[in-house]
């Protein structure tokens, strides 16, 4: 889960925004400081959709999807599984 990006750490760090929000560098870090986290992740919803994450189970390899990667941990149910547990790969759905 280590490589997982969400938008509320690019919305906390200027470096991750420049790669992953505005790779053309249409907005200066002037600006970015100037916005609250909150205004920035709303401007990442507005460009990418609403944050969502692919969890597959890794006893079934059914998917369901999740609004953040915390949610499979410790323990999110498999609904094919009928089954609470922390087996999961997860991935960006957006
Ligand atoms: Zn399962």
């Amino acid at each position: 889960m280590a490589d997982l990006i969400t938008y509320a750490q690019i919305a906390d760090r200027w470096h991750l925004w420049q790669e992953y929000a505005d790779p053309g560098a249409n907005m200066t870090e002037e600006e970015f400081d100037g916005m609250t986290i909150k205004a920035r992740v709303e401007a990442i919803t507005y460009m990418f959709g609403q944050e969502f994450y692919i969890a597959e189970c890794r006893r079934c390899d059914r998917e369901t999807t999740v609004d953040s990667p915390e949610m499979t941990w410790p323990q999110l149910e498999c609904p094919a599984c009928e089954e609470s547990h922390s087996d999961w790969d997860v991935r960006s759905g957006n």
